[in-house]
């Protein structure tokens, strides 16, 4: 996978992407990353990039010429025609099934925007997938640019080492991922579940599976509309509808659980 990041702070991306796992496979050549200093592409000569917007209002908007330099500069040195992320709050709401699907091509150019914004003409010509992380505004598309820059490199094979495997996360298949207990067995007087010291695989994977069902209705039940149900699965949900576990359900979560087995019963 071969990064390229459109930026005014190349310096932001190459001292948050060269550390920890991502840092690893640049330095094993499982990654590549490329930053272009959108600023080396000034019109003006002296590094301004920016200017007043049109119409009046507050703050600067990048040009479209730096920005239009700066991309034709970097393809001509690329073989293919890579897929151009633009990072804004106005883009599709990025999700783990974005990550896998991104994580297919050879090349993929981030686009980051600063101040206001890029003058939107630049951004007709170029991009391809306008993408957001989160409905929230931030100063620029860096942070957001690594955030998906992480998440891609995860589905890279060879990124992460079988301890680190990326396999049984949350999101994978619509459920989070079940509790995580390490040593000691007892903190604090707080213990580890039983189950998981049983050395039985096949009650340790039903326990987990379970969890995992129970976390997502508990804290993101719209993900359970998505996800696949094996015969055990229901078993599970329906001893949970009945209040047959010892686990505590709220009306809400009961309200919600019914309403999900008689959509997936009828279809
Ligand atoms: N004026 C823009 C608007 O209201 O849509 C916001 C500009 S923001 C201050 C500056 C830059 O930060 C954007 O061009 C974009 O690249 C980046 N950015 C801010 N929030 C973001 C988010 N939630 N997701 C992705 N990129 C974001």
């Amino acid at each position: 996978m071969n990064y390229h990041v459109l930026t005014l702070f190349p310096e932001m991306i190459e001292d948050g992407m060269n550390t920890s796992i991502t840092g690893r496979a640049i330095t094993k050549g499982l990654l590549s990353l490329h930053t272009v200093n959108i600023r080396d592409y000034s019109v003006t000569g002296n590094g301004r990039i920016d200017d007043y917007p049109y119409g009046g209002g507050a703050g600067m908007v990048m040009q479209a010429e730096p920005v239009m330099r700066a991309y034709e500069d970097l393809i001509s040195r690329i073989v293919s025609k890579p897929r151009v992320i633009y990072l804004t709050p106005q883009g599709q709401v990025f999700r783990q099934q974005m990550a896998e699907e991104f994580a297919k091509e050879e090349d993929l150019i981030f686009l980051c925007g600063h101040y206001e914004g890029i003058d939107e003409r630049v951004l007709e010509e170029i991009v391809t997938d306008y993408v957001s992380i989160g409905d929230y505004v931030l100063t620029g598309g860096e942070l957001p640019a690594m955030v998906m820059m992480d998440a891609i490199a995860r589905m890279v094979p060879g990124v992460l080492s079988n301890q680190e495997s990326g396999q049984t996360e949350s999101f994978q298949g619509n459920l989070l991922e079940y509790p995580q207990y390490s040593r000691p067995e007892d903190w604090r007087g707080k213990k580890v579940p039983p189950v998981l010291m049983s050395g039985h695989h096949g009650n340790v994977d039903r326990w987990r599976r379970n969890q995992s069902l129970l976390r997502t209705l508990r804290v993101r039940p719209e993900l359970l509309m998505g996800a696949e149900f094996d015969k055990a699965d229901r078993k599970y949900l329906h001893a949970l509808l009945r209040q047959e576990t010892e686990e505590t359900v709220t009306p809400e979560e009961l309200n919600f659980l019914s309403k999900l087995l008689a959509i997936r019963e009828k279809a």
